[in-house]
């Protein structure tokens, strides 16, 4: 492929949606690398529409863990930078503006079906079988009509035209190319009818204006990428380049998931990997040095990247062989240095003293802190399956209460601990668990031991991360108990 003159500009576009996911670094890392090869600009944009979803805490934590990487970017809502702001939500009346322009070349048009019609047509496409989608009732409506409906007040969204017949043709550098049939591709809604666009229209202006050259991201958008491309012409701009890496997979195949894998980066961080091997293990996937070392820092891959050598199929995301290249980036710390990141990460002053009001009225002797306060410390901890299940229930309930726990407070935003009680008593309340049962079968889950500080305060202590994963393997544990 030709590579173009013009200075590189890539970004990466996280969605502050959930908690900061190891995806988002792998994407990033791949971004970095060639943005710092190529003397380009590396930019981060919160993609930030999904007004329901997106919270400031995610946005903040996502900061956070890339910056922990050292995936530092050269724009972005932090920093700022010619191209601001860099936050999807500041930038509402920009999107009007071209969806206002689309409608007036008849590149979209104004769509006023009802939600109730829509969900209908939908269950009749799914009870046909049929690929859902939109069946273009509105297509035929005249500029002048739709404008008077909705100066009459009645709410619209914007669609994009997508030209009928047609076919679009994706090309990326690491994949064959691929073929869209038109006939195949929505009239994707542009701007919802309370004016905020949709990530497809925010996403392809965006791009555009901040002249980024490569759209290098991940395998499931392709799908989406057609409906880019139109919409780039229909703008009259010249698209970016696209160039789709590959899903991270579990040991089965499947696309990595939180049931297998822990996916958050916190999880990563505060179990003690060491970034520079987080870096280094991303990097492996899919891609190889060329002379196929398998210990390699950020500068060795920026040093020899390139696109050439990433392949499409979906690598792995093997803990066992992250935990193998962190040991050997252990061992060659000095062990000054070690001691310092033991320290810092292990025993963090904000830690010692949150952990110290918890611990004090268990303590007779100071010698005991250690083994009070074990589970504050630890990473993993191997709690006795029996301690497990409440009295007169099986190892199949515990795992259904601690399968409720998890999905209840995977979804809480703030981790503060009266956030974590009130949700862990409405869980109680809805499912009628006695509440004793509950918080017995967490406590074990969670600190290891049936008598600790109070619940809830040390489970913020511990961290949603790390708390999150031990309730993961404690079900693993009861799931797997003998019957
Ligand atoms: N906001 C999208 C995400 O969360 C960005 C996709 C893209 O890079 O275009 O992944």
């Amino acid at each position: 492929m030709v590579e173009s003159r013009k200075k590189v500009r890539v970004r990466i576009a996280p969605s502050p949606t959930g908690d900061p996911h190891v995806g988002t670094a792998y994407v990033g890392l791949i971004n970095y690398v060639f943005a710092r090869q190529r003397g380009g600009k590396f930019v981060l944009r919160i993609e930030d529409t999904d007004q329901l979803r997106s919270r400031p805490e995610y946005e903040e934590a996502i900061l956070k863990s890339l910056r922990w990487l050292g995936l530092n970017w050269d724009e972005g809502p932090d920093v700022g930078g010619p191209y601001k702001p860099y936050r999807q939500s500041e930038r509402k009346e920009i999107y009007q503006k071209y969806a206002g322009a689309l409608l007036k070349d008849d590149r979209a048009y104004s769509c006023f079906c009802t939600p109730e019609r829509l969900n209908q047509m939908r269950s009749e496409q799914i009870s046909r079988k049929e690929t859902p989608g939109y069946d273009g009732l509105c297509r035929g409506i005249g500029q002048k009509e739709a404008e008077k409906r909705i100066s009459s007040g009645e709410p619209a969204v914007v669609r994009l035209r997508i030209p009928r017949p047609g076919e679009t043709v994706l090309s990326d550098r690491i994949r064959d190319e691929i073929r869209f049939d038109h006939s195949n591709i929505d009239d994707q809604v542009l701007l919802k009818s309370d004016g905020m666009p949709t990530y497809h229209l925010a996403n392809v202006v965006d791009d555009h204006l901040m002249e980024i050259t490569h759209v290098i991201r991940a395998e499931e958008w392709i799908n989406s990428t057609p409906k880019h491309l139109i919409l780039y012409r229909a703008l009259g701009w010249e698209p970016p380049e696209f160039i789709h890496l590959p899903l991270l997979r579990n040991r089965d195949g499947s696309k990595i998931s939180k049931r297998k894998n822990p996916v958050s980066l916190d999880y990563y961080r505060e179990m003690g990997f060491l970034p520079e091997a987080m870096l280094n293990f991303l990097g492996m996937l899919g891609w190889a040095m060329p002379d196929e070392r398998e210990v390699f820092s950020l500068e060795d891959m920026i040093a020899h990247f390139s696109f050439e050598r990433i392949s499409p199929a979906g690598p792995v995301f093997d803990l066992e062989k992250l935990k193998w290249l962190n040991g050997n980036y252990i061992r060659e710390l000095s062990d000054q240095e070690l001691l310092r990141r033991i320290r810092e990460q292990v025993f963090p002053e904000e830690r010692m003293n949150s952990v110290v009001p918890l611990v004090r009225e268990r303590l007779e002797m100071l010698s005991q802190y250690l083994d009070v306060a074990d589970f504050f410390f630890l990473g993993d901890i191997r709690p006795d399956l029996q301690d497990l299940i409440p009295k007169k229930k099986d190892a199949r309930e515990a795992a259904d209460i601690l399968g409720q726990c998890q999905e209840t407070l995977e979804s809480l935003v703030s981790w503060k601990t009266d956030k974590i009680e009130e949700t862990l008593r409405k869980l109680c309340e809805e499912k009628g668990y006695k509440t004793r049962d509950l918080f017995m079968t967490l406590r074990v889950a969670v600190t290891g031991k049936r008598a600790t500080p109070p619940l809830c305060e040390s489970m913020e202590v511990v961290g949603k991360a790390i708390t999150m994963a031990r309730i993961g393997r404690a079900i693993a544990a009861l799931e797997s108990a003998p019957k």
